[in-house]
This record gives structure tokens, sequence and C-alpha cells, in this order.
């Protein structure tokens, strides 16, 4: 039998739509082994969601309800709560998929973090400059000086991306997104200087030449790392499955930048 649980922002709002839920999904209720997980809240919420399941995420099926202030990765509206209740208990959904980039972070000591991204990875240095290599499939590009570098997948096209002036991706394509944060270009360095859309047979490294100490970010979390020496991210073959609300990509583009009619 399918199991499910609910993540939920505490608001009033989330919390009453959670109660109903769980007084009306006939599935088993398990946080620990689910195949379904509502997530009702923002954005935030469905990051939160997705990377509490991260190392199960290709058994999980998501449906995001809205109650948090974009919700572009959100399906479903508050409104809809019974529609959603009725997916559930007769089985009858589709289901989008949607592509993950995957990340090795290789630390002085040999030490490596690993893991999955849904919007995109960050690596910053605020207050000075990052100073990397730049290497896709192994060809150095370019020796970046700036305060750091986005590599989004097209879902994340819309978030960090969008503000760097990176292009919108249609979700349907299995390529990945590479854009600079305020790069230097001088005599003495420089960069591409736009944004570069790769394919999905593509590996970006990004190396220091000494350990250095860097911010990194997946999503919505950041670490600070002491001995970075070197990451490289590439587009996943796993796949997060959102349950679809026939609403296309490009109603919901409008929706969230454009107008709401
Ligand atoms: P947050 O700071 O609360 O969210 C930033 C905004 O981005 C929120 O309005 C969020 O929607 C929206 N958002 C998240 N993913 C999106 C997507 N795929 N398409 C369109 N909008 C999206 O942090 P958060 O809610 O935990 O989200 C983390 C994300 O914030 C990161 O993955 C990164 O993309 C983004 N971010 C953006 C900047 C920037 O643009 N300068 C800087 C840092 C981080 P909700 O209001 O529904 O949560
Ligand atoms: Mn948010």
């Amino acid at each position: 039998m399918l199991k499910y649980c609910v993540v939920s922002k505490s608001d009033e709002v989330s919390i009453n739509l959670k109660n109903k839920i769980i007084k009306e999904i006939k599935l088993e209720y398990s946080e620990e082994n689910p195949n379904i997980v509502i997530t009702i809240g923002g954005d935030g919420t469905t990051l939160k969601a997705l990377h509490r399941y991260e190392n199960m995420i290709e058994r999980i099926l998501f449906f995001g309800i809205n109650t948090g202030h974009l919700g572009f990765l959100t399906n479903f509206r508050p409104d809809e709560i019974d529609k959603v209740i009725t997916m559930i208990n007769e089985s009858m959904f589709a289901v989008e998929n949607v592509g993950l980039l995957s990340y090795t972070i290789t630390m002085k000591n040999g030490e490596k973090i690993e893991g999955l991204a849904l919007n995109e990875v960050t690596l910053i240095n605020p207050p000075r400059t990052l100073i990397v290599d730049v290497s896709i499939n192994e060809t150095l590009l370019e020796h970046f000086r700036g305060t750091g570098l986005c590599i989004s997948t097209p879902f994340g096209s819309t978030a960090y991306n969008k503000s760097l002036h990176g292009s919108v991706v249609d979700p349907s394509l299995s390529a990945f997104q590479l854009t600079e944060i305020a790069s230097i270009n001088s005599n003495a360095y420089r960069t591409l200087g736009s944004p570069i859309l790769l394919a999905n047979d593509k590996i970006v490294k990004i190396q220091s030449h000494q350990p250095i100490e860097v911010y990194f970010t997946v999503d919505q979390l950041s670490y600070k790392l002491s001995d970075f020496v070197e990451l490289k991210c590439s587009y996943d073959e796993k796949y997060v499955k959102f349950a679809h609300n026939n609403i296309g990509f490009m109603d919901r583009l409008k929706k969230a930048f454009i107008n709401n009619n």
C-alpha cells in the first residue's frame, strides 16, 4: 500500500489544510518511507521537502499546494485541496518529470560532499573575490575572478539564475546553465561574460589552485567551506516527479512574472 506524508509551513492556513488532508486521505501516513509527499507552503517548502527525501527521490511523487509567496514550484492552489485529496485517494494523477543537477565537492583533505540540486548550486565569496578555473569537459574555458558562479537547472532558471540575467529555460530541455555573478573583466582577468546553456553530456569543473574559503549553496541550503579545492557539476539522470495540474509552463511563467490574468 502507498504511504504519504505532509511537509508544511506552520501558519494557520497551512496547518488547517494539513489537518484536512490527514483526516481525508486514506493512505497510511509515514514520514520515514513515503511514496507521496504533499508540500504546503511556497517554493522554500518544496525545496526543503525535496532535500529531506533526497536519498529516495526517485520513488516519491510530490504534490505542491501553494500557501507561500510566489510558489512557482507548486502546482495546486489551496482551494483545490479536495481535488488533490481525490487524486491521491483514487491514484489518478498526471506526472511531470523534472531534471536535477548532481554535484561533487572535493576538499583539501580529499573529503567529498555529494548531492542533488533542484534549482541551482552556487559557489560564492561575497566579501572578496572568488578566483577559480572553469573547465567544461576537460577544456579549460576561463580563469574566473568575481563574486561567484551559479549553475542552474531549467526548473531553477526562474530563480536565482533569472536575477543574474540568465535565460529562462523550458523545463522539457535536458540542459543546464552556467551564469556569472559579478565577474571582473580586465586585461588581467577575462571570462565569457554571458550565461552558457549546456547539454546533458557536459561536466562543469570549477577548481582552485590553493584550498580556499568559499560559500557553497544548494537551493535553500548554504555551507561555509574552509578548504575548497574543486566542484564538479552535471545534469543528473534522476528526476523529481511532480503531480501535474494541467497548467503549462508558459501559463506559469506569465502568472508568476507578467500578470495574473
Ligand atoms: P527565499 O530567499 O525565501 O526565496 C527567494 C524567492 O525565490 C522566493 O520568492 C521563492 O518563492 C522564489 N523561488 C524559489 N525557487 C524558484 C523557482 N524555481 N522559480 C521561481 N522562483 C523561485 O529562499 P527559498 O524560498 O528557500 O528559495 C531558495 C532559492 O532562493 C534558491 O534556490 C535561489 O534560487 C533563490 N535565491 C535567489 C537570489 C536572488 O535572486 N538574488 C539569491 C539567493 C537565493 P517562494 O516565495 O514561493 O518561497
Ligand atoms: Mn521562500
